[in-house]
């Protein structure tokens, strides 16, 4: 079958609360194992007297994984009847808001996973909180190991209760609360006889109702300029369309000015060719009805969704320089295709590994710190908060010469930049 579509997840949770175990037995109920892995898991357990563990399942199919992804996080791959996915499973969760934030992985969905027993711990809330730090708002909480409570509707309330007064403050509404025992397959495929209170679905039902994000064609028109060449007396605008499409004669605008123009022609550089039509994903030139001396790091974008254009930003940083980020120190800011000279004016918060909420006010973010700040541009610049458009969400601090943090924006500071 020529496969449908691919929704990105990810696991989070405390530590033993069962990720690898629920990931498993997905990846067993689902008969997406690498061959013989069963086998060997059970042979392994047999031989050492340890109990089988599905989470020793993930070890196969990492190795067989080893050969051809080198980030470093893992990417498992299952499939359901209507759809196929991808787990990501980071090895801790700087690991993977890194990877989130430069771009290298992503995720659409996640499933947050809570031990019945243990309860809502320390690590639940940081993952919680760093999954609404980058938008992601399909959140399942998944509640597991009710076999260790019995089974008990209280037990899954209290947790329930818990979670939702927590994750409504930081503005996540998960889509489902789903008790279930992963060790024991109860609410995995099918609805568990255990919990006849639970009036839900099981998780596989559960994940596959989630609704995809629009595909980046249907989004709206985002072009950031590479370079414009001169041609005799013409010039080709150049770049990538990182959302939505484009066809000739269609009107556009070109930010930060905010400036209208209609497309008279495109060329794709790989077919020397003239097109009608572009979509995302393809690297074009486009020559425009009237020339307004374009550069590299405006946007091209169609009237009705306009990007943000300021001289400042909110966002949450990850900073991985050798030296601290310090307010007030210049940076060159890499956003889309713009560089730009920028800095930190303020610190608003730095999410440490020992406290969630830190009123410290802090002057530096450390190697590894995550932090949330607001940085101004020397110049207005244009960009999109993250969850409504990544690639024009995002950018790349440089200290230097090297690549010293990355960051999604969150929202924009200050007033709307006039340039009548
Ligand atoms: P992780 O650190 O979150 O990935 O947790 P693991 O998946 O490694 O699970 C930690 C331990 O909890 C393992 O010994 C699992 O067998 C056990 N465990 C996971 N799910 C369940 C469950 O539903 N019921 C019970 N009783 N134990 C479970």
């Amino acid at each position: 079958i020529a496969n449908k579509e691919v929704l990105k997840i990810v696991v989070v949770g405390h530590v033993d609360h069962g990720k690898s175990t629920v990931i498993g037995k997905l990846l067993y109920d689902t008969k997406s194992l690498p061959e013989g892995a069963v086998e060997k898991v059970r042979k392994i357990a047999k031989e050492t007297g340890k109990p089988f563990e599905y989470a020793y399942l993930l070890d196969a199919f990492e190795e067989e994984q080893k050969q051809g992804i080198t980030i470093d996080t893992t990417q498992i791959q299952f499939q359901t009847t209507k759809r196929d996915y991808v787990i990501i499973d980071a090895p801790g969760h700087k690991e993977f808001l890194k990877n989130m934030i430069s771009g290298a992985a992503s995720a659409e969905a996640a499933l947050l996973v809570i031990d019945a027993k243990e309860g809502v711990q320390e690590q639940s809330r940081r993952h919680a909180y760093m999954l609404s730090l980058l938008g992601i708002k399909k959140v399942y909480v998944i509640v597991n190991k009710m076999d260790l409570v019995d089974y008990k509707e209280e037990v899954f309330n209290v947790i329930r209760q818990e979670m939702s007064t927590f994750l409504g403050a930081l503005g996540v509404y998960p889509l489902k609360y789903i008790p279930i025992s992963a060790f024991y397959g109860e609410n995995i495929t099918s609805q568990s006889d255990k919990m006849p209170w639970y009036k839900g679905t099981p998780i596989i039902e559960g994940i596959d109702a989630i609704e995809r994000d629009k595909g980046i064609e249907d989004k709206p028109l985002r072009l950031p300029i590479q370079d414009v060449y001169k041609f005799d007396d013409r010039r080709i605008i150049a770049g990538r369309i990182e959302s939505g499409q484009l066809k000739v004669g269609d009107k556009i605008t070109i930010y930060p000015e905010g400036k209208t123009t209609h497309i008279k022609s495109i060329a794709y550089w790989a077919e020397r060719d003239q097109k009608e039509q572009g979509f995302a994903g393809e690297s074009i030139g486009i020559i425009v009805e009237d020339e307004f001396f374009n550069k590299r790091g405006e946007i091209i974008t169609n009237e009705t969704n306009p990007p943000l254009v300021a001289e400042s930003f909110r966002a949450s940083i990850f900073w991985m320089g050798k030296e601290p980020l310090t307010i007030g120190k210049k940076y060159k800011i890499k956003l889309a295709t713009e560089e730009i000279e920028g800095e930190v004016s303020s610190i608003i918060k730095v999410i440490d590994a020992t406290s969630l909420d830190s009123n410290v006010t802090h002057q530096q973010v450390e190697l590894n710190g995550v932090a949330e700040v607001i940085i101004n541009t020397k110049e207005p610049v244009v960009f999109d908060v993250f969850r409504e458009s990544p690639v024009t969400g995002r950018f790349v601090i440089v200290d230097g010469y090297d690549v010293a943090g990355g960051g999604i924006i969150t929202q924009k500071e200050g007033e709307t930049v006039s340039f009548s």
